[in-house]
């Protein structure tokens, strides 16, 4: 329902929460927040409920793990499987090495969800979602795309149905973050030594007001220093920068 992921020079953990709590008022059943560290280390915490049950398992954690420049974060509003701890976003691969929040419907995840079982893949939700992380972690792992995540995820939203935004971390790039979507909205906010992607402005206006709108079927990668907009092809594509003019003091 409600996406924020950040790649820059604050805490991620807060700009995700912060981007979450200003995305709550479009309601949802549960939440979620996955971190990068420098060192490629991928943390991730859910729960069912209010954003508060999170703050409360985020606080009772209390190490290290959530603290990095990179992460992103989830309010979800179930529409397959229950809304419970397990079915809470980030979704992640076997490998504990790609973490995926999604919005939408992933149509032919039935299909997708065979062939990922079939190659013996164990699926540890009953979530259209979780299917997105084991298609990019395995288009990650070999094939033409191998190592690339802008790559990856370009591949797996060519052979996705539906209505989908997608934001994508992988271990092994941490310095990235890629997002994708089709028939459902996705923004990049633009800062200095920071960038945002989000499914409303609202969940970054307080840091910038500097935004790029994607378009039907193209991809962004952000980094620290810079942003990236692509086709599902990975052919790069003019990016639509607009700035936010809303009065905040409303
Ligand atoms: N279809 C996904 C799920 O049920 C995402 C729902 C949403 O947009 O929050 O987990």
């Amino acid at each position: 329902c409600g996406i924020v992921g950040y790649v820059g020079h604050r805490q991620a953990l807060d700009v995700v929460l912060g981007g979450l709590r200003r995305l709550e008022y479009r309601g949802y059943d549960s939440a979620g927040v996955a971190l990068l560290d420098g060192a490629g280390r991928l943390a991730v915490e859910r729960a069912a409920g209010a954003l508060s049950n999170l703050e409360k398992k985020l606080a009772e954690d209390g190490s290290s793990r959530f603290e990095g420049h990179g992460g992103m974060g989830h309010t979800r509003w179930a529409t397959h499987g229950a809304p419970n701890d397990r079915n809470a976003h980030p979704h992640r691969d076997a490998a504990g090495k790609v973490a995926v929040v999604h919005n939408g419907i992933i149509e032919n995840f039935a299909a997708l969800r065979a062939e990922l079982e079939a190659a013996g893949v164990e699926m540890a939700s009953e979530t259209d979602t979780e299917t997105a992380a084991h298609l990019v972690s395995a288009a990650y792992a070999s094939g033409a795309t191998a190592g690339d995540l802008t790559a990856s995820v370009c591949a797996v939203a060519r052979r996705l149905e539906g209505a989908f935004t997608l934001v994508v971390t992988h271990a092994d790039e941490p310095d990235a973050i890629v997002a994708a979507r089709r028939s459902s909205p996705l923004v990049v906010g633009v800062g200095e030594g920071e960038h945002f992607v989000a499914s409303d402005v609202a969940a970054f206006i307080e840091h910038t007001r500097d935004a790029v709108e994607l378009g039907q079927d193209q991809v962004v990668t952000i980094t620290r220093d810079g942003y990236r907009v692509t086709d599902f092809d990975a052919v790069d594509v003019e990016a639509k920068p607009f700035r936010v003019d809303w009065d905040l003091s409303a």
